[in-house]
């Protein structure tokens, strides 16, 4: 079957972790892989999922099927979080949500549901994107277009194109933003902004997708929820991926959320069941771990403020990581202005660094960034930034 084909390409971002595993180099920093890392370099499981885990292991009776679209009170939780108490569209019933594994799951199904409705529809993607907006789209039989985003002259937002593009989108087509924290800039649309965003949706009639796989991250989980309102305040159709790999650490428990919005609860009845629809022949229903751990978090006050502690030292860890290393590139007398990276939010940054500086970091310091320059500031830690800043201030002499 193998003998005349051709291997897929490895994953880019994968590869480069492998390539670092295997580094014998003492000072090798990895600032390539997309995990939040603790201050020890580690990705540590929150007390609060532990403290879950626990209860979870004293209560369940049973490792039967979960509902197709996952516990219903996780639904509920997911729909607090993620448009915050008293939500119009809460309190009026207009959202469905599904358990999925991950992120990536939720992305999928919603693709996948939304082609069965919308066969001639495209996808528009942003430029530069998470490579797997393009592939999860194409799997499920998307032409992919793309809008300006990212300016790397300004460092900052190409606000004007995006949005000239945007207008321009044909009604019915997908839109794919990224609610906050964008994977891989850093950089995201202000409040006023995404209501220009929303404006043009409504406007246009295109259908707004948010991946929304950093809540908390940014900035603090009601400030990260900014374009969800905006697009919520619209009462458009529109899609939520959310992610809790991140947010709540649990990454391989494949534990993610998709929610429809509809603007009558009567559409979104119809929607679920077709969200169910469509789960039902991918993977049928979620797998249950991860789902009831982020369900008995966010269903107990004193856990979910645990929890909310936790996210907010990861959050501001990340913040004060970004300050370090502006502080430390300066203090080195590096005159170029790294100060955009103090502005961008989330994980990741694109840190301006030059594909070749990027090749020499890998080869003469053993520091693992991906190529374009994006890295991921939870990897540097208070043991390896000065490490990390007396390299980049070499490469840049
Ligand atoms: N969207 C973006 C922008 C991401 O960066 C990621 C994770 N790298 C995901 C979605 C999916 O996350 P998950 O691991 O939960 O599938």
């Amino acid at each position: 079957m193998w003998k005349s084909v051709a291997a897929a390409p490895a994953d880019s971002i994968l590869g480069l972790t492998e390539a670092y595993k295997n580094d014998p180099n003492p000072h090798k920093v990895n600032l390539g892989v997309g995990v939040y890392m603790d201050n020890t370099g580690t990705t540590p499981i929150l007390q609060c999922v532990k403290d879950a885990e626990r209860i979870l292991l004293g209560v369940e009776q049973s490792k039967s099927y979960l509902p197709i679209s996952g516990d219903p009170q996780f639904g509920r939780q997911i729909q607090r979080l993620v448009f915050g108490e008293g939500s119009d569209i809460i309190t009026n019933d207009r959202a469905a949500t599904a358990h999925s594994p991950g992120g990536t799951g939720g992305l999928r199904i919603g693709a996948e549901l939304i082609k069965r409705f919308r066969p001639e529809a495209a996808t528009w993607i942003s430029s530069p994107t998470w490579a797997n907006h393009r592939g999860i789209f194409t799997a499920a039989g998307f032409p992919i277009k793309e809008y300006p985003y990212y300016d790397a002259a300004s460092k900052g937002l190409r606000f004007e194109d995006l949005l000239a593009t945007l207008n321009q989108v044909p009604a019915g087509d997908v839109v794919l933003l990224h609610a906050c924290c964008h994977n891989p800039s850093g950089v995201d649309p202000d409040e006023d902004q995404w209501q220009k965003i929303a404006a043009v949706a409504a406007d246009r009639g295109w259908l707004p997708f948010l991946d929304f796989a950093y809540q908390g991250l940014g900035v603090g989980i009601e400030a990260d929820r900014t374009a969800v309102t905006a697009f919520a305040a619209t009462g458009v159709d529109f899609f939520v991926a959310s992610s809790f790999s991140k947010n709540f650490g649990l990454y391989n428990e494949r534990t993610g959320a998709i929610t429809v919005v509809s603007p009558t609860a009567e559409e979104k009845n119809i929607a679920l069941s077709h969200l169910k629809a469509t789960v039902r022949v991918c993977y049928s229903n979620p797998p249950a771990h991860g789902g009831l751990i982020v369900k008995t978090i966010l269903s107990e006050p004193t856990l979910e403020a645990h929890w909310r502690q936790e996210l907010a030292a990861m959050c501001g860890r990340i913040v004060a990581m970004r300050q370090a290393l502006v502080d430390g590139l300066a203090a080195r007398g590096v005159n170029q202005d790294f100060s955009y990276i103090k502005r961008q939010k989330g994980m990741f940054s694109f840190s301006g660094l030059a594909d070749e500086t990027v090749a020499w970091l890998r080869e003469c310091k053993a520091i693992y960034v991906v190529g374009g320059g994006r890295i991921n500031v939870a990897g540097l830690t208070s043991a390896n930034i000065d490490y990390v800043c007396d390299s980049i201030a070499e490469a840049l002499r």
